[in-house]
């Protein structure tokens, strides 16, 4: 079998298939770097982590593409009550975006375009919509697309245009549109746009992106730069962009460029907390930064989010991240015992090695099924409790043979966990604990070199206590932190 994915496009499973395998091309929306990301963002970007890594895990190569979207009305508006520029704003959420993704340990893109850098692209992308008459200035002095021009409109969303035009309606009585439904491609420049610097010369007039043609523009230039394409294979984000957002990205790249924008659309759903979407409006969220703040380890978030497939609603409390974090340290407890196995037995083919086989069978057929993580996990598990009586019956002593495989069963165990990466994190200590470890071993040093060496053993000792392990090598003495 190979993999499937729900395409939003068909609304169907379909078997997956690049333009041009191995490569996979990958755009994904990025984070509006006005805040710091809530964990209902970091669900989605999770997602998209699982799919990148199953992706190479059978064999792609995945060119990442995420836009950092840096200005938009809310980065405007937050700037200009700080009475900031945008970049001097927004500098900090990138930053703290870039280092919640590194703690919960999500791939980095290949390339992470910033609008800001690619207005030239956007301008050049709303000349050519304009040339082709599926764009025109407003009254108001910003471009508009014409939906009635792009007859494909709503293929994505499926929405009803007589919903689409009530809807719009409601909020907006603008004279200065020819259908209401019509959106901004660019944004006549205001003058809190000018306090901030986000307003760029253009020849249809001063003004700035909307945030839709920002990731058009963004996806196509560096499809283009990179690969000479104009067509993603895969394009993902959460549910709540399929409209308008991605029904836009569509309608303005394939006027311009007269081909399919993505072939895969992939999205997933929202983190509920305490059963209502978790949002910045709600004021339930809770950033990646509170998590890491509490000592939560990134693998316990990783595995509680892969227990709940990615296209249902996943309810975030403490209990089940109490739990998955149970799970972490079982596996990290299997992980060890099946290491010390393997240093003691040599590659014996075994029971473990059987065990390890079944596992990969089935949680590569999980995945394959439009990446069923659920039902991976759930096989992992099985193989835990598997795993751990038959070491039990090994450490026992019972049975001729017990125990053997265990080499080939961590290699199994290993390869799935580049996929799933929920390994416990290695214990960080506290500074003032590191300070006290570097005493005892300088202290340890000179008792050595005095050759007192009932002192050095009493020191090691003292350390062991504190769970800290002595390797005295050729280059000096190292000490890490056990379990
Ligand atoms: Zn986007």
């Amino acid at each position: 079998m190979t993999l499937s994915l729900h395409n939003t496009l068909t609304r169907r499973v379909e078997p997956f298939t690049p333009l041009a395998p191995p490569r996979v091309t990958l755009y994904t929306c990025g984070p509006t770097v006005w805040n710091y990301a809530h964990l209902g963002n970091f669900r989605t970007f999770l997602f998209e982590d699982l799919l990148r890594r199953y992706l190479e895990f059978s064999g792609y190569t995945v060119f990442h593409i995420m836009n950092l979207t840096d200005v938009d009305d809310r980065t405007i508006r937050a700037a200009a009550a700080r009475g900031q520029r945008l970049e001097e704003y927004t500098a900090p959420f990138v930053d703290a975006f870039f280092e919640d993704r590194d703690y919960l340990r999500i791939r980095p893109a290949e390339v992470y375009p910033r609008a800001t850098q690619w207005v030239p692209a956007m301008v050049a992308l709303v000349e050519r919509l304009l040339a082709g008459g599926v764009a025109y200035r407003g009254d108001d002095g910003s471009v508009y697309f014409a939906i009635a021009k792009f007859a494909p409109y709503g293929r994505l969303s499926r929405l009803d245009t007589r919903t689409l035009k009530a809807g719009a309606r409601v909020a907006s009585d603008e004279y200065t549109k020819d259908d209401p439904r019509d959106f901004a491609v660019w944004k006549k420049a205001e003058l809190v746009d000018e306090q901030v610097g986000a307003a760029w010369d253009a020849p249809f007039g001063r003004g700035r992106p909307g945030w839709h043609l920002e990731c058009s523009a963004m996806s196509l230039a560096e499809l283009e730069q990179h690969f000479a394409l104009q067509t993603l294979d895969i394009h993902a984000g959460g549910i709540d962009l399929i409209f308008p957002h991605h029904e836009d990205e569509i309608a303005q790249s394939e006027a311009a460029t007269g081909q399919p924008f993505a072939r895969y659309w992939v999205h997933g759903e929202f983190l509920n907390v305490r059963g209502t979407k978790m949002s910045k409006r709600f004021g339930n969220f809770l950033t990646v930064r509170d998590l890491r703040e509490h000592g939560v380890d990134a693998a316990a978030v990783r595995l509680l989010f892969w227990q709940t497939h990615y296209r249902q609603a996943l309810d975030f409390n403490d209990e089940a991240l109490e739990g998955a974090q149970e799970g972490v340290k079982r596996l990290g407890e299997l992980r060890q015992r099946l290491l010390e196995r393997s240093e003691t037995e040599g590659p014996h083919p075994g029971v473990l090695a059987e065990l390890a086989e079944r596992l990969e069978g089935e949680a590569t057929q999980a995945l394959d099924d439009d990446l069923g993580a659920p039902r991976a996990v759930a096989a992992l598990f099985e193989f835990v409790r598997a795993a751990n009586r038959e070491l039990d019956r090994a450490q026992g002593g019972l049975g001729a043979g017990a125990g053997a495989g265990a080499a080939a069963a961590l290699r199994v165990f290993e390869r799935l966990m580049t996929v799933f990466d929920v390994l416990p994190a290695p214990k960080a200590l506290a500074p003032d604990l590191v300070a006290w470890v570097e005493g005892q071993l300088v202290a340890r040093e000179k008792a050595r070199q005095a050759k007192d060496f009932r002192e050095a053993d009493r020191i090691r000792a003292a350390l062991r206590a504190k769970g800290v392990e002595l390797d005295d090598t050729p280059a000096g003495t190292k000490w890490r932190a056990a379990g």
